[in-house]
């Protein structure tokens, strides 16, 4: 039974008063189930809501459900207005993964590829799993360069970490064009392009390579979400909208059955 990671991103969505029904039914609904290792199941929240969930899942004795942060800074502290380091995320118990070079921020802030690698680097050296976000643009897809941008997005982190660096990483293949436009990429489409990562890894170590865990991610839906999970190189999806709302979301994980 291959391994699915299944996260919900709410990016900069949901209140605080969502978070305490959200999770007493998530860890209701997940205790109600054969739960293995198998299944993993994580939620990122905004930033600000981190403490607020970390607290909920220790009352609710949460064994199931872990964290994610959905950015970081790349400074560890000092005078950086507005930002949140990894030494602070650190201290939330439940956080396991951080997002970084989501398109989002590729996009809205301005992040370079040489940036989002410095972060990636961090994130390891506190011991804290990375999710590398990586995909390409309608254009590039249809200038058939998006293996070629999917591949320059690796190799910045490669440069600078060295490709063991994707042992005890995630990788997330997020078509720009698929996300929040309600169309997810074709199942032949995601395997092409999920079989080029973990191909293009494997040329480095086939070992880090067959336990890498790719995720897709663009407008995953329970309609789709059982014909993305049965596609052979994913490991598991990303899930922005669809994330927001708890039912939705249980009925995607009803899906990894
Ligand atoms: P949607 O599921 O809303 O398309 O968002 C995907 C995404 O960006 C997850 O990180």
């Amino acid at each position: 039974m291959k391994k699915l990671l299944i996260i919900g991103n709410w990016k900069l969505n949901n209140n605080k008063k969502i978070i305490l029904d959200f999770c007493k039914k998530l860890n209701s609904y997940l205790s109600t189930i054969n739960y293995d290792h198998h299944l993993k199941i994580s939620i990122a929240p905004p930033i600000l809501h981190l403490e607020t969930f970390n607290l909920i899942l220790q009352q609710l004795h949460n064994n199931h459900i872990s964290l994610t942060a959905q950015n970081i800074d790349v400074n560890i502290l000092g005078s950086f207005t507005g930002e949140t380091s990894i030494s602070m995320l650190q201290e939330i118990e439940n956080i396991k993964y951080v997002i970084v070079g989501h398109s989002e921020r590729r996009i809205h802030h301005n992040e370079t590829k040489e940036l989002i690698a410095k972060k990636f680097k961090l994130v390891k050296s506190f011991k804290l799993i990375p999710i590398l976000c990586i995909g390409e643009t309608k254009e590039e897809k249809n200038a058939n360069k998006a293996q070629k941008i999917c591949k320059e997005q690796i190799d910045t982190i490669i440069q600078l970490v060295g490709y063991q660096a994707f042992d005890k990483a995630i990788i997330a293949y997020e078509p720009i064009w698929a996300i929040g436009s309600n169309q997810s990429a074709s199942t032949n489409y995601i395997q092409y392009m999920h079989q080029f990562i973990r191909h293009y890894i494997s040329r480095y170590d086939i070992n880090i390579s067959k336990k890498l865990i790719i995720q897709y991610g663009g407008s995953v839906n329970k309609k789709n979400a059982l014909e993305i999970l049965s596609v052979k190189d994913v490991n598991g999806v990303l899930i922005g909208n669809s994330s927001l709302d708890c039912d939705q979301f249980i009925d995607i994980i009803k899906c990894t059955k």
